[in-house]
């Protein structure tokens, strides 16, 4: 069928590269028939075009009319290898570009011979200059930006951002052209800088949300008790008689219509994993602090966590019910540590609590609601979804299941998303209780169903307009990803390599002293992502200058048997953390495979652990030590030796007055405290007899090689080489690290 190409030039221009299809089925088949053929053949990528750009269209049968009608036309960006090999006139009436007439390639119009379009991997376009990384760099990204305000916000010229739309395949005429949000992404993932999608409020509705709680607080001070405790007052708790699985948050709702969403992750790991990925999900810390225990190292690490991310805190003060519970000195502690409490005139709430007897937890729900009140939080409920993962795992019979808590917009099942550098299309949506639901509003925890990936805690979730668009935003985020970790891995290497310098020429100086850097692989399991990353971040923080700790592989799950397959095949550890115990079958196969094991659920053991296994594992550092010092009280000399007998020799009669003199070791003479000569031990005889070693309170004879210069009342020293491990340190914040 015909094509002719109306109204502006423009609209013309964008489609140098372009193969039109004309009818719903059409767009069908090719769709069907990317998935079936190589990817080798065509660069292609179908897309939408925008309505504005409908009316440039019009086919010549009654099909046409339904994508004009539908807005459903769409495009397949072919390259120009391909439309050269396919030959053909351009009767699309459409003008080809100088790129494609340079590259001798004829635009033609897809006849039923040639091969249909096949799905190929998004390509990302090639910068003409080197793509420099800018991970640092966050810009601020909006549907319908122009080309020229992506530029500028990039630090980029205007061609090359234009040059890279182009590349993506889409329209880049003129700075003024506006942007799909998308394409943005991509231009801006290109160039190498982060970005934050804003949406438009206009004409959405903007409602009151629950607050985003995440319970925080020192090792056994109660935290997962009070989670617990809080999660049996919830609804979902109520119907299903009190129990709720672990899902990575909960609603809290109240009498009063209002409610609450807890994550469900205690501590300060799974915070700083989401932080670290830069999701702003908790709107306000529950510091938790035993009233029987007080401040601890852990509750002002949480302290310095909720302020640095500019959140606000309730002390929840927990195990009232004890008989050694002291609220009131818990809170002059808290208040010497900076946090203005309410009753001493600040603003941070502190409610007493138990965990156990389950008083005070209405108070502490009170107060939450309170400081959300005050906080005035807000989301615009219309438009395309900002979510945030909370957990992932991998279901064995749906695929990976994402907790996800919705930021802003509206999540509806159906559409497409990208996750991370995951994408796909929500499957199913599920709330709390795991009943599917169509949607799901601000602040509300849900789990979705239909991601062809596992993503991270933290990751983002973006709704986009299409699979196609999903595809190449997944892709291009992957290939960032992949781009940043070989920079981090060149910039390791490149430290590693500098530290070896710098050992060696410090060897160089003092030869005493050798270091070599050796490597201890580690296998990371844990029962949820955050705490796969978590777990990962803290070892890599056990690096030292003998010993790089090397993850060479993290998942989600319990120790597998391909986990010891893997671990025996590179010589690692396995380190378990939050996950189940091991079968006997895995324990044994472990054994025989001589692949060691470490199962921990506290953090601080775990690292212990680790940690001596690389004191273990480190070479040392050779240092110098006075094994013994004797004092000389004699010199003989030996004059008049035969050239066969050797040099004159001057023996020192000497005591020891510390320690031993060894035969193998070197020795050092000091006068006056001052170093005079060094050098190994010729000969050591006691009443005329050769020894290996002389002790403490005995005289003998001693000759230093080469030494001729001894004086009565000078000291000598034995010198012996010890290797010096390293230590594993822990301080009382909880921070651990490896001292060389
Ligand atoms: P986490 O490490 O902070 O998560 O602490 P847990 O919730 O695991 O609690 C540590 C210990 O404190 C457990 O033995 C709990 O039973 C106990 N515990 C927690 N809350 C209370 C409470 O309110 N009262 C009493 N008496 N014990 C509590």
């Amino acid at each position: 069928m015909a094509w002719r190409a109306l109204g502006r030039k423009g609209i013309c221009h964008g489609l140098t590269k372009t193969l039109m299809v004309k009818s719903k089925d059409s767009v069908a088949s090719v769709s069907k028939c990317r998935y079936e053929e190589s990817a080798k053949t065509l660069t292609a990528s179908v897309r939408q075009l925008q309505g504005r750009r409908f009316t440039a269209f019009q086919g010549t049968d009654g099909n046409s009319s339904y994508l004009v009608k539908r807005c459903l036309i769409r495009c397949i960006h072919a390259s120009p290898e391909l439309l050269y090999r396919r030959g053909g006139d351009d009767s699309s009436g459409l003008k080809t570009s100088k790129r494609v007439n340079q590259n001798k390639g004829k635009f033609s119009k897809r006849n039923k011979e040639t091969k249909p379009a096949v799905e190929t991997p998004y390509v990302p376009p090639k910068l003409q200059r080197a793509a420099k990384s800018l991970p640092d760099k966050t810009i601020e990204i909006f549907e319908g930006m122009t080309i020229g305000e992506l530029a500028k916000r990039c630090g980029e010229s205007i061609a090359t951002v234009q040059n890279i739309i182009i590349n993506v395949g889409e329209k880049a005429e003129s700075e003024f052209d506006s942007l799909s949000i998308d394409i943005a992404e991509l231009v801006a993932m290109e160039i190498g800088v982060n970005v934050r999608r804003l949406h438009s409020v206009e004409g959405a509705r903007i409602l009151p949300r629950p607050p985003v709680v995440t319970v925080m607080g020192h090792v056994d001070h109660g935290k997962t008790s009070l989670l617990d405790a809080l999660r049996q007052t919830s609804l979902a708790a109520k119907e299903a008689g009190g129990i709720t699985q672990h899902l990575g948050a909960f609603i809290v709702s109240m009498q009063s219509g209002e409610s609450i969403t807890f994550l469900d992750t205690p501590g300060h790991a799974a915070f700083s994993a989401m932080r670290a990925r830069g999701a702003a999900v908790t709107d306000v810390v529950v510091l938790v602090v035993a009233a029987d225990d007080g401040v601890m190292p852990q509750t002002l690490e949480a302290m310095s966590h909720a302020k640095a991310a500019n959140v606000p805190i309730v002390v929840a003060i927990n195990k009232c019910d004890k008989a050694a519970a002291n609220p009131e000195r818990v809170k002059i502690q808290l208040a010497s540590e900076g946090l203005l409490l309410e009753e001493m005139g600040g603003d941070v709430q502190v409610v007493e609590v138990s965990a156990v007897n389950k008083s005070g937890l209405d108070k502490l729900e009170e107060a939450l609601l309170l400081q959300a009140e005050l906080m005035d939080l807000k989301a615009r409920i219309d438009g395309p979804a900002q979510a945030y993962v909370v957990e992932a795992r991998l279901d064995k019979g749906r695929g990976p299941l994402a907790t996800a808590i919705v930021k802003e917009g509206t999540l509806v099942c159906g559409q497409h998303v990208v996750v991370g550098a995951e994408w796909g299309k929500i499957r199913s949506i599920r709330d709390v209780m795991r009943k599917v639901i169509p949607k799901a509003p601000p602040a509300t925890p849900v789990e979705i169903e239909g991601l062809k990936g596992l993503p991270m805690a933290g990751d983002d979730i973006v709704v986009v307009e299409s699979e196609e668009r999903a595809r190449m935003l997944s892709e291009g985020r992957k290939k960032k990803i992949e781009k940043e970790r070989l920079m981090k891995m060149d910039e390791e290497r490149q430290k590693v390599e500098e530290d070896k310098m710098k050992a060696k020429e410090e060897a160089d100086e003092d030869e005493e002293e050798k270091s070599d850097r050796v490597e201890v692989p580690i296998i990371v399991k844990a029962d949820v992502q955050g705490t796969v990353q978590a777990v990962s971040d803290a070892l890599k923080s056990l690096d030292s200058p003998q010993v790089f700790v090397k993850v060479v592989y993290s998942g989600v799950g319990p120790v597998s048997q391909s986990d010891v397959d893997m671990a025996q095949a590179c010589g690692a550890c396995i380190v378990g953390f939050n996950v189940r115990d091991l079968p006997s079958s895995i324990s044994l196969s472990a054994s025989q495979a001589k692949v060691k094991i470490i199962l921990h659920r506290i953090i601080y053991h775990l690292l212990e652990d680790i940690g001596n296994l690389i004191v273990e594992k480190a070479p040392g550092t050779l240092e110098t030590k006075v094994a013994g010092e004797a004092q000389v009280l004699n010199i003989f000399e030996l004059k008049g030796r035969s050239k066969s007998k050797g040099e004159d020799v001057k023996i020192a009669g000497c005591r020891v007055m510390d320690g031993r003199l060894t035969k193998s070791s070197m020795f050092r003479l000091l006068r006056s405290g001052e170093i005079v000569f060094e050098g190994c031990c010729a000969s050591l005889k006691r009443e005329q007899q050769d020894v290996d070693a002389v002790g403490k309170g005995n005289e003998c004879g001693l000759v230093i090689k080469d030494c001729l210069n001894f004086q009565v009342g000078d000291v000598i020293q034995c010198l012996v080489k010890v290797n010096r491990k390293p230590k594993f340190i822990s301080s009382e914040s909880g921070a651990v690290r490896i001292e060389c």
